[in-house]
């Protein structure tokens, strides 16, 4: 359900939770994973195993990798007319997503508000290269989402004010409020804002909230695996002049040409060339 340094809440099926330990020193265990346990002491355990996963999100920086997610089927971007968001972040998580192999969706909250039109309108382009944009207000109904939600395993993010802590208590009322309870007993005195928690919409349906959108960095992709990951990239692929082109400023490259051409949004090519020019610093 949640890891906060080297101790895990692990959830057993008759829903009880554990608080665990790994064998290993460097045991690398995501929120959502499956895990063998041993029981220890009353309420404490200890992770022998970890199930094959379906996939797994990584969040990285210049400095280390972190693994954000396991087995996420989906991963809902949650953005909203007001406050704007950034354009570079929603199209970093698409990437993510594309790169892990998993659906994406983008969550377009605070369809109540006088600006909707516009954001709505704002999204046609990434709903055109097919990925769906689904309005809602967590406010008033919830239920637009949560019929894309049913049978998935979400992962959450969104830039802070676009409402996630509103859709998560819609959602599952209460459930925050237990998760936060039980990391206050384990963490005591320590930060615990930056974790990834898994909460249950129903039998088979789960969202992983991940918090810090800021850290969902992707410089562990290599410039070719961020370009296949912008989707609208893939056809021009490999028909640059320079086998090697990494579509920043190289002449002849294919991908600036299809952007000339408006066959690639100009904004997406940014969020690229600046993902790029990142992982250089
Ligand atoms: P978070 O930072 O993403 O967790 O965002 P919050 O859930 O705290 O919401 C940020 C602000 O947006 C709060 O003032 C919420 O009341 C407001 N908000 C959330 N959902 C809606 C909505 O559907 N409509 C409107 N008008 N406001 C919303
Ligand atoms: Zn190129």
């Amino acid at each position: 359900m949640a890891a906060f340094g080297r101790r895990y809440l692990v959830e057993l099926p008759d829903a009880s939770v554990l608080d665990c330990v790994t064998r290993g020193r460097r045991a690398a265990i995501a929120c959502g994973d499956t895990v063998a346990v041993a029981r220890t002491a009353d309420g404490q355990g200890v992770i022998e195993s970890i199930a094959e996963r379906r996939s797994l999100l990584y969040r990285s920086d210049r400095h280390r990798q972190k693994l954000l997610a396991a087995n996420a089927t989906q991963v809902v971007i949650v953005v909203a007319p007001v406050p704007a968001w950034h354009e570079d972040l929603v199209n970093r998580c698409l990437a993510a997503a594309e790169h892990g192999g998993l659906r994406a969706l983008i969550a377009l909250n605070k369809s109540d508000l006088p600006e909707f039109a516009a954001a709505q309108e704002a999204l046609e382009g990434h709903r055109r290269l097919g990925y769906p944009v689904v309005p809602f207000s967590a406010k008033r109904d919830i239920a637009p989402l949560v019929a894309h939600l049913k049978g998935e395993t979400s992962l959450l993010v969104g830039q802070s004010g676009m409402g996630k802590s509103t859709i998560i208590n819609a959602l599952m009322p209460g459930a925050s409020a237990r998760i936060a309870e039980i990391s206050r007993a384990l963490d005591s005195g320590r930060h615990t804002t930056t974790h990834a928690r898994l909460y249950h919409l129903d039998a088979t349906s789960h969202v992983i909230d991940s918090p810090g959108l800021q850290e969902f960095g992707l410089h562990h992709l290599e410039p070719d695996e961020l370009a296949a990951a912008f989707i609208e990239f893939r056809p021009w692929i490999g028909q640059c002049r320079f086998r090697n082109c990494r579509h920043v400023t190289e002449p002849g490259c294919a991908i600036a040409a299809a952007c000339k051409r408006e066959e690639i949004a100009a904004s997406r090519l940014e969020s690229y060339r600046e993902l790029v020019r990142h992982r250089e610093l």
